[in-house]
């Protein structure tokens, strides 16, 4: 065993397509992040939990209200049983925790092993058995205890398996915080101690990195302490209230934070919102990126092996895909016209919309919740109609899961289908049901332009728009998360930008700037200046491609977080 290996700790994980671990865009980036880190040869050992039964698979009836179903899986077939067990006490019982391995294997042969952790063993009760069934599932009690599993359970898993010398902690997010107090519980019990101090916060600080993945409140987890205490009755937090509450609760996110030397968030734009939220912690920021080979489309690969060699070779060389500039537009028209007619193939048997390979197709997937602001472009029906009428036609696709609990993002999806049905005449709209990573793939690879119009400044980051740009799909977006770092106006795709704003009241302000952005601008390139949409086509993958992605991100990690 490698003797400085990160342990990498994130409550979803994105690893196989047919393992449905993760929910969204925090699980995919952990899954690219582990491959990455196995491209590149980075030791790095992983820890999240089974999620036996996923966290939704989304059927949509007529009307487009949402029915949820569990996500079943046959854990056996993709994974290893582990031999040692280990115990968390919950609430004072002694809840039983195995391990199932899985290997993500680098381009090079070097694996990163990921360690899924489950309570489904029958020495626990029936409550403790379900710990680990659901993703994001339960309520904030049910959260606190699947947090104390990720957490306490995985440190104690990793010394069980063998793990005695990692050097850095990775908390992917503050669901996994309790590891640090784990750490300090450990450093206490090394000096003879039961009631923690100080100095074990100091020791957890020098081993744990925190990397913050949203300013939503809804993502920063906290609990009122006495549910805490009765939780982990065994665990004295009271000295470190001061460090570890906020609004008189204990937040996770002030955990990590108190307990990380180095903390970053998840673009440029996103530190200095995180900065400001947590004033008194120096914040970092390393842009997320994609994993080309997982999210690049058939066509393209073949395109990139055929024009860029090498860049696939050894540990893999995505900055090379600068040299896409040498690719013949036609051959990416070519390319991009496959995975647009696989896209639309899916969608016309799905929806029986009738989609047309030749008219402009923008593609809009996210999750279900409000500052994504999936109605924007619904904003003015008339104004749409008349752009349609004068500049071309246009069909968009739509795809998103909103939270078992989250009525609001429900009511989104049925608003969807709304707008689908009062402009039926006018633009052909689909939804497609159960977004998850393959639609993600095919949807980012297959539509001709790539929409965002998030509430800023709360899109941390987003990474849908780079697995876009990598299959030559310029985004046309809000200036929020990484748009602002790569959008260069009319190069690598368009700004939806109205200028200054009152950012309480700008969704009328953002609905124009996209509609005129639309009519004056995209429409008429792809309508009439082919050859110029194809250059921005090439762009987006050349100088996006080439950046926003995870060799770029994990050099980064290496070199700040990691070193
Ligand atoms: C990439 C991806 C996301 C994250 O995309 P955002 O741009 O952050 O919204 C979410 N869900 C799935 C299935 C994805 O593939």
């Amino acid at each position: 065993m490698k003797p400085d290996t990160i342990a990498y700790f994130s409550m979803e994980i994105a690893v196989e397509p047919r393992m449905p671990t993760y929910s969204g865009g925090l699980g995919v980036l952990a899954g690219d992040t582990i491959r990455g880190c196995a491209d590149h040869g980075v030791p790095m050992i992983a820890v999240s939990l089974l999620h036996r039964q996923g966290y939704l698979r989304q059927r949509l009836d007529a009307a487009g209200r949402q029915h949820e179903k569990p996500d079943t899986w046959k854990v056996e077939r993709f994974l290893q049983e582990m031999e040692p067990r280990v115990t968390v006490s919950i609430e004072g019982r002694d809840v039983l925790v195995r391990a199932w391995r899985y290997e993500a294997k680098g381009v090079a042969g070097d694996l990163v092993p990921v360690y899924f952790l489950d309570t489904a063993l029958a020495e626990n009760s029936e409550w403790d058995r379900a710990l680990t069934d659901y993703l994001y599932g339960g309520d904030e009690h049910h959260r606190l205890c699947q947090e104390a599993v990720l957490g306490i359970g995985g440190a104690r898993m990793l010394y069980a398996l063998g793990y005695r010398d990692v050097r850095c902690y990775h908390l992917n997010e503050s669901h996994a915080a309790l590891l640090a107090v784990e750490l300090m519980r450990r450093h206490a019990s090394a000096n003879g101690r039961k009631k923690l101090r100080a100095a074990d916060l100091d020791d957890a600080r020098r081993r744990c990195v925190f990397t913050t993945h949203t300013p939503v409140p809804a993502g920063h987890d906290q609990f009122p302490p006495d549910l805490v205490r009765s939780v982990l009755q065994d665990i004295d937090l009271s000295p470190f209230e001061k460090d570890f509450c906020s609004d008189g609760k204990i937040n996770l996110t002030w955990i990590a934070l108190a307990a990380s030397h180095y903390v970053n968030a998840v673009a440029q734009s996103h530190r200095a919102v995180s900065q400001a939220m947590f004033p008194s912690h120096k914040i970092d920021s390393i842009t997320n990126g994609v994993h080309i080979p997982t999210w690049a489309s058939p066509p393209f690969l073949d395109l990139f092996d055929k024009y860029i060699p090498g860049w696939r070779e050894r540990t893999g060389d995505s900055f090379s895909l600068r040299h896409a500039l040498n690719i013949p537009a036609q051959e990416v028209w070519q390319a991009h016209s496959k995975a647009k007619n696989h896209l639309l193939e899916r969608v016309n048997r799905e929806t029986k919309v009738g989609m047309d390979p030749e008219v402009l197709t923008l593609g809009f997937a996210r999750r279900m919740t409000a500052y994504k602001r999936h109605l924007l472009l619904f904003q003015d029906m008339e104004r749409l109609k008349s752009i349609v009428a004068k500049s071309g036609k246009l069909q968009i696709i739509y795809a998103g899961k909103a939270h078992p609990r989250d009525d609001q993002g429900k009511e989104l999806i049925h608003q969807i289908f709304q707008a689908r049905n009062e402009l039926k005449d006018h633009i052909t709209i689909a939804f497609l049901s159960n977004y998850n990573w393959k639609l993600g793939a095919l949807l980012t690879a297959g539509v001709d332009v790539w929409l965002n119009t998030p509430q800023p400044p709360l899109e941390a980051c987003g990474t849908s728009g780079m697995k876009a740009a990598i299959n030559g799909v310029p985004s046309l977006s809000i200036l929020d998360g990484w748009w602002r770092e790569g959008c260069i106006e009319g190069k690598t795709g368009w700004a939806i930008d109205p200028g200054p704003v009152n950012n309480d009241d700008r969704t009328a302000a953002d609905a124009d700037a996209l509609y005129r952005k639309l009519e004056k601008v995209v429409m008429p390139l792809y309508y009439r200046r082919r050859d110029r949409f194809i250059d921005v086509m090439t762009n987006a993958i050349a100088i996006n491609g080439s950046y926003f992605n995870v060799q770029r991100m994990v050099l980064e990690y290496v070199l700040k977080a990691y070193a």
